[in-house]
């Protein structure tokens, strides 16, 4: 079967959900893949904020090997031992005290919000009950995480949605004061805006959301699918603001691409979960559980956060520069290596014509070029997608 049958077959049988770029990628190594014609893609998408290590790590790939040799499955009904690994990891790690383990961003969400409720109507009272969440977020696919997402595109068509959401502009403090009531139990939020094309609040705003957190006895969420696990330079994105969450998801970067999420929580809020209240079949799965254990293992021995902060910089100096070149480029922004660039124009052709010179990005809400590359990337690397994104938005 040729290139052009696959496509045709997919789109065939599989349902219309997703827009795709018409190549069929077969291989990766490290910060490359490659088109099953054999054409080479320096990759800055990286699965979406996900191979944070590139594709194809030595040492995920062999620690899933040697998982994949001893025990695929079994159930949450018996211990699982890299799951007691990963959870001690990720504790000694982080503000937290308690792991639920799942297999996704959305459904980590998911969980966040069931906690965060079980917690209010225990501690709270049974009228607490409502998640102030941010305009222009992403929460997920789920139900109850598209009510959670401030965007009513993602929202369009399935309603109605789950009662007990109320929206606040992001990195707008008195607009959240404003919000609070007594029906609050708790506000969720992105410490920087992903989906929402990169945007990262005023650097005392999650230290102010945390102290309103505490001034009226609410939960504050942090939802770090994407900043998590290194993308900004420090393994969570919170610690930038020096603060600590009640409850935090973790999903893309986890399994360097093997799927697997978390919902983190201190000892005071997760105690409101028992035995039956909360549960997934794959959730913890041992496969999952040895991809992860790898991946933070290889981010945390091998300096990794500081690769990324140092490669971060120079990527944003190198796009600043191109902007003096480029009247199309309003506006740079990054932290770490989640980078934006946002555009006078749509940034769709700019993405294919990079994707034809060999180089792959992302365009999120129209307008805003993406930049999530692994961690790994070199020096040589920016400048070969730099020096394309100059060809390409010559004369644009
Ligand atoms: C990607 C993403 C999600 C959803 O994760 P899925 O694994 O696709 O369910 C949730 N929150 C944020 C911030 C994300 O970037």
């Amino acid at each position: 079967m040729n290139e052009k049958e696959l496509m045709a077959q997919a789109d065939e049988n599989i349902m219309n959900t997703y827009k795709r770029f018409p190549i069929v990628l077969v291989k990766g190594l490290g910060q490359k893949v490659w088109d099953v014609n054999g054409k080479e893609y320096l990759d800055f998408v990286a699965g979406i904020a996900v191979c944070s290590l590139g594709h194809c790590h030595p040492r995920v790939v062999a620690a899933l090997k040697e998982q994949a040799d001893k025990l695929f499955h079994v159930s949450n009904l018996y211990y699982i031992e890299p799951q007691a690994r990963l959870a001690k990891m990720l504790v000694d790690n982080s503000f937290a005290d308690k792991v639920f383990f799942c297999n996704s961003g959305a459904e980590a969400n998911e969980a966040a919000i069931k906690l965060a409720r079980k917690y209010a109507h225990e501690n709270l009272g049974d009228d607490k009950f409502e998640l102030i969440t941010m305009k222009d977020s992403f929460h997920g696919r789920t139900m109850a995480t598209i009510t959670a997402t401030g965007q009513e595109k993602f929202q369009f068509g399935f309603t109605p949605l789950l009662e007990g959401f109320t929206y606040v502009p992001f990195n707008d403090l008195s607009a959240l004061e404003a919000a609070i009531n007594k029906k609050t139990c708790g506000i969720m939020l992105e410490p920087i805006q992903g989906e929402g094309g990169v945007n990262i609040p005023d650097v005392q705003y999650l230290a102010k959301v945390r102290e309103m957190c505490d001034r009226h006895n609410i939960l504050l969420i942090v939802d770090e699918v994407q900043t998590g696990v290194g993308r900004t330079g420090k393994l969570f994105a919170y610690e930038h603001s020096g603060i600590k969450p009640d409850i935090m998801t973790l999903a893309k970067a986890l399994g360097n691409g093997f799927p697997v999420g978390a919902m983190l929580a201190t000892n005071k809020i997760a105690q409101a979960f028992s035995p039956g209240n909360h549960a997934s079949t794959f959730g913890g799965n041992p496969l999952a559980m040895a991809a992860a254990n790898a991946t933070l293992k290889t981010i945390l021995e091998e300096g990794l956060l500081d690769v990324c902060r140092e490669r971060g910089e120079y990527f944003l100096a190198a796009l600043k520069k191109l902007q003096t070149r480029h009247k199309i480029i309003q506006e740079v922004r990054g932290m770490g290596l989640m980078i934006a660039c946002s555009l006078t124009i749509e940034g769709g052709d700019i993405v294919k014509e990079c994707l034809k010179k060999g180089v792959l990005i992302n365009c999120t809400g129209g307008k805003t070029l993406r930049f999530v590359p692994p961690l790994i990337i070199s020096t040589q690397d920016v400048d070969q997608v730099i020096n394309i994104l100059n060809e390409v938005m010559e004369g644009k």
